[in-house]
């Protein structure tokens, strides 16, 4: 079932190897990647944070991570042990510029050196300077930028420019691990290798578009970074707009790095500004066992949205009168990701008033199940008239590819071997998160115009009313959101 793209030996340094993301998702991906044979020997893993631990200490922690993030049947004792024969740890301060004297050790300019900073924004400058003083970087060396990618486009240029002033464009890999997610690479197989979808692709046919990510969690232990960043920030700017841009771009003359990126940056500069009354900002308040989300974040006059939703506009030929539809939060009813592309009604009916034809819909499941739906309407089988019925054609890839979903390859296993190869297609350009950070800041600014406060939500809904609102008024609703 896998294919293998062999590498060459490599050398990833994890800085932030001690936190949560480095222990839920990078070394269980690093894990899966080394037992189907993709970290070839001589591969070094080095971990690196502040925490004094030995190396034996930190592959115990590594272990354990991967006992509890690996589904039970996908790990062997045998393979665990031999992958932690390939990771090292270092104790550094990244803000100390002496202490990377000492990683020094671990690049060799030889081979590739990807340095993967799963730390907190704040010190990404620090990080910057002390790799240019030291002359760390060399021509195979790569950098892997986790989000949030700036704050606003003023601090996101800066981090650009900080960036560019040590590493070549080809060097950066900013990732958003939703685009490593398998089923939003199969959007652009399904767009580009079939000859079905495309001609239907656009306005005439396509009534509007709905991306949704909800999700069930809090923001509790989250609560500092996200009273600053809200949904729009932390979710939209980057997930969301990325999705989008699938949907709506043009198909690029190849399935290249900087082909790929020229059309999502060309959607993304279609996007008109957001109008006021085309905002809906929301706010979790306290269920029966939950806290509000004033109290995750401390600050009880909280004006922070949790959810939002949004009606944005792709002015170009292919998109004009099509809205896109998109909303994010938490503490929703379930957790669930989807585009759903919903196609015009037919324009008649011949099989009488009775019968109420519904346009067919494409949806995109990114979580739970990842897979494809299509519904069709056909006739409803057995006598009694033509009645007609709406029934999915089911491109679940458990069922479809007989793959589970526990051997899909997990986005982020994608992402970094990409980094080792230098395929920078499923990573944003500088221009791209520039721009996109431009028109989340004109959303910002026209709520502020506006004075939009979040609007209370219950716990394990689908959010405010008023957002089911923003599709009533166009006589439209949103999909259900179901587990
Ligand atoms: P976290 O759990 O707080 O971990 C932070 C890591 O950074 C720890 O290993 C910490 O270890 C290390 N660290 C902090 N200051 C350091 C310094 N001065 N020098 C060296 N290491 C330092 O955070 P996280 O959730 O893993 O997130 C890391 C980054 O990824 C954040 O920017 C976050 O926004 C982003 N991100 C996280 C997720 C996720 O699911 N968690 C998803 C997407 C993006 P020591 O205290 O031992 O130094």
């Amino acid at each position: 079932m896998y294919k293998i793209i062999p590498v060459k030996p490599f050398d990833l340094i994890l800085l932030g190897a001690t936190g949560d993301l480095a222990m839920r998702q990078i070394f269980p991906a690093l894990y899966r990647r080394f037992q189907v044979g993709q970290l070839p020997p001589g591969s070094r893993l080095v971990g690196a944070a502040r925490s004094q631990l030995s190396t034996s200490r930190f592959r115990q922690c590594v272990r354990d991570a991967i006992r509890t993030h690996v589904l039970a049947e996908m790990q062997d004792h045998q393979s665990i042990g031999d992958f932690l024969k390939m990771v090292d740890y270092a104790r550094l301060d990244a803000t100390s510029s002496e202490d990377w004297k000492s990683l020094s050790a671990y690049v060799d300019p030889g081979r590739v050196t990807a340095l993967y900073l799963s730390v907190r924004p704040g010190i990404f400058k620090n990080i910057i300077t002390s790799l240019k003083e030291h002359r760390i970087v060399h021509d195979k060396f790569r950098i892997v930028v986790e989000k949030p990618f700036g704050f606003d486009l003023r601090s996101a240029r800066q981090l650009n420019a900080a960036l560019s002033a040590v590493f070549q464009e080809s060097q950066i890999f900013r990732i958003d691990h939703y685009l490593g997610k398998e089923t939003v690479q199969n959007l652009m197989a399904l767009r580009f290798a079939n000859v079905l979808f495309e001609p239907l692709w656009n306005s005439q046919y396509v009534d509007h578009v709905q991306i949704t990510v909800a999700e069930t969690l809090g923001v509790k232990g989250r609560g500092e970074y996200y009273q600053r960043a809200g949904a729009l920030r932390d979710m939209v700017q980057n997930h969301l707009m990325q999705l989008l841009c699938l949907v709506a771009m043009e198909p690029p003359s190849r399935y290249l790095p900087d082909a790929v990126r020229d059309e999502k940056l060309k959607v993304i500069r279609a996007l008109d500004t957001v109008q006021y009354d085309h905002i809906v900002r929301g706010q979790y308040i306290a269920g029966t066992e939950t806290a509000s989300f004033a109290d995750d974040v401390n600050t009880p006059d909280s004006k922070t949205e949790s959810f939002i939703a949004l009606k944005c506009q792709v002015r170009n030929w292919r998109w004009a009168g099509t809205p896109f539809y998109m909303r994010t939060g938490k503490r929703m009813r379930c957790r669930m990701s989807e585009i759903a592309v919903v196609f015009r009604d037919p324009p008649h009916s011949i099989f009488g008033s009775k019968s109420v034809l519904k346009g067919n819909v494409l949806a995109i499941r990114l979580q739970p199940n990842e897979g494809i739906d299509m519904r069709l309407t056909i006739k409803e089988p057995g006598p009694g008239g033509m009645r007609l019925i709406d029934v999915p054609l089911d491109m679940s890839f458990a069922r479809t590819l007989a793959v589970g979903s526990e051997n899909l390859t997990n986005a982020y296993e994608r992402l970094i071997m990409d980094v080792v190869r230098g395929d920078q297609t499923l990573f944003m350009r500088s221009d791209e998160v520039e721009a996109a950070w431009a028109w989340t800041d004109k959303v910002v600014e026209t709520w502020n115009e506006h004075n939009l406060q979040p609007i209370s939500y219950f716990p394990g809904s689908s959010g405010p009313d008023d957002s089911l609102m923003l599709l009533h008024r166009d006589n439209r609703r949103w999909r259900e959101i179901v587990c």
